[in-house]
């Protein structure tokens, strides 16, 4: 689509949405943008939310992703506090939860994802909590610190981080998770072993194989968490961290392709050519592993942000990117490229004892990917390697005297 007069219109504008609206004027779209949220808030990031700002060291102005004046000066009609509730493709018009519609040229789905809720009893209980919005994170910070335990449902990434920030905030901290390790759906058990005795620490205590089966309460306030062998966890506050699950009921409903979310092609288009999916939401195809999927990340949302800016534009696509992802916990800064798909071999590089290491995940001697501790070298040339598909020498990879410059040249 080249049509410089186009109306583009994007549901949901989170760091997807937001990002998409800003790259269209950037690269010289010329017709009208709007950009329809259902939170109050101009687009924001959600990283901060279980880390630096949840534990007070970054004010709110710092989420936003432009400041609210940004939109009217690129004239960029941005909507607040509204729910876009049904798509019609014949018409191509939106519907909104104000009663209005838009009629539009390109529409861009950014619509996210949400977080999962436990469907045991008393889930409906104050003081049971998710972390995804602004909104449930300065809920979150009101409610935990010194004398109150909180219990984290889930010990995978933002479960630990809401720990390790819970830790920060003076609270006790214990998580519960299902599986018999943490992370045990995102990395492997020399993480999974090292996040736990650094978090152990600092104090959070775990209950490992441990399912939650009810939340109790008192006078309407949780209490504690009912475990499947019959034990209650104490607890003043929970925070559920499960997961999470795309929002593509609009893109159902109107008869797209949804698999694991809204399928798209490499330029982030749906089964509909006038409609783009792009960030959580997406389903996309990922060409350095010869698979689809879809993807929780920032750098993601901001490069299918970019495939659609491209294509709405005229651009060609630009180049795929290798996905990456972060997280903070204390002093660890883990940074994490590719995906370990059809690993048949994990090298650790460096001391996991000494807080600084890296490892890698193997298919012959491809790097699959890299999760790096405190290691940018390791996770900067981990991720070329990834993306390159160039093989590697196991031997030199897993001798730390040889620099990864080295290993990757
Ligand atoms: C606590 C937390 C920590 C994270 N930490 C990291 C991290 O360290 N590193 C990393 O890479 N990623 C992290 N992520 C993930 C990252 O924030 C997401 O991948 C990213 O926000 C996805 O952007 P998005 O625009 O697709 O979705 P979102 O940012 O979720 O935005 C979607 C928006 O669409 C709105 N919406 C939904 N349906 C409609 C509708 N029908 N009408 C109008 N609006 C609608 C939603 O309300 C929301 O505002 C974290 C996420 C969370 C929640």
């Amino acid at each position: 689509m080249t049509n410089p007069a186009a109306h583009v219109v994007i549901v949901g504008a989170g760091h997807a949405g937001g990002a998409a609206a800003a790259l269209l004027r950037q690269y010289g779209h010329a017709g009208p943008i709007t950009l329809v949220g259902e939170e109050p808030i101009p687009p924001y990031q959600r990283p901060p939310l279980s880390k630096a700002w949840l534990k007070g060291e970054a004010d709110a102005d710092s989420l936003a992703l432009k400041p609210l004046e940004f939109y009217a000066e690129h004239g960029i009609d941005f909507q607040p506090s509204i729910t876009a509730t049904a798509i019609d493709r014949d018409l191509k018009l939106v519907s909104l939860s104000d009663g209005s519609t838009l009629a539009y040229d390109a529409l861009i789905l950014a619509t996210g994802a949400r977080a999962i809720a436990l469907p045991i009893p008393g889930a409906d209980l104050e003081g049971v909590m998710f972390l995804r919005t602004a909104a449930d994170a300065e809920l979150l910070k009101a409610t935990v610190g010194p004398g109150k335990t909180l219990a984290v449902v889930g010990g995978g990434y933002i479960g630990l981080e809401v720990a390790a920030s819970g830790r920060a905030l003076g609270a006790e901290v214990v998580v519960l998770e299902r599986e018999a390790r943490l992370l045990a759906r995102v990395a492997c058990e020399v993480l999974s072993s090292f996040f736990k005795a650094r978090h152990e620490a600092h104090g959070v205590t775990f209950e490992l194989g441990a399912s939650a089966v009810a939340f109790e309460g008192k006078n309407g306030q949780v209490t504690g968490v009912t475990l499947a062998d019959g034990r209650t966890v104490p607890c003043d506050a929970v925070v559920v961290g499960v997961g999470a699950a795309p929002n593509d009921e609009l893109a159902r409903a109107c008869g797209l392709d949804v698999a694991r979310g809204v399928v798209v092609d490499l330029e982030a288009r749906t089964s509909d050519p006038a409609i783009w999916a792009i960030g959580d939401v997406a389903h996309r195809p990922m060409p350095i592993y010869d698979r689809m999927f879809r993807m929780e990340s920032v750098p993601n949302a901001l490069e299918g942000a970019k495939q659609a800016a491209c294509a709405i534009t005229g651009r060609p696509a630009p180049a795929g990117e290798v996905p990456w992802q972060w997280s903070d916990q204390y002093d660890l800064k883990l940074q994490i490229a590719g995906y370990a798909f059809d690993v048949d071999e994990i090298l650790v590089r460096g001391d996991p004892a000494s807080g600084k290491f890296a490892v890698f995940h193997l298919k012959g001697d491809l790097v699959q990917s890299v999760e790096a501790i405190n290691s940018p070298p390791e996770f900067m040339m981990g991720k070329l390697l990834i993306g390159a598909r160039r093989p590697v020498d196991k031997a030199r990879l897993a001798d730390p005297s040889i620099s990864m410059k080295e290993v990757a040249a």
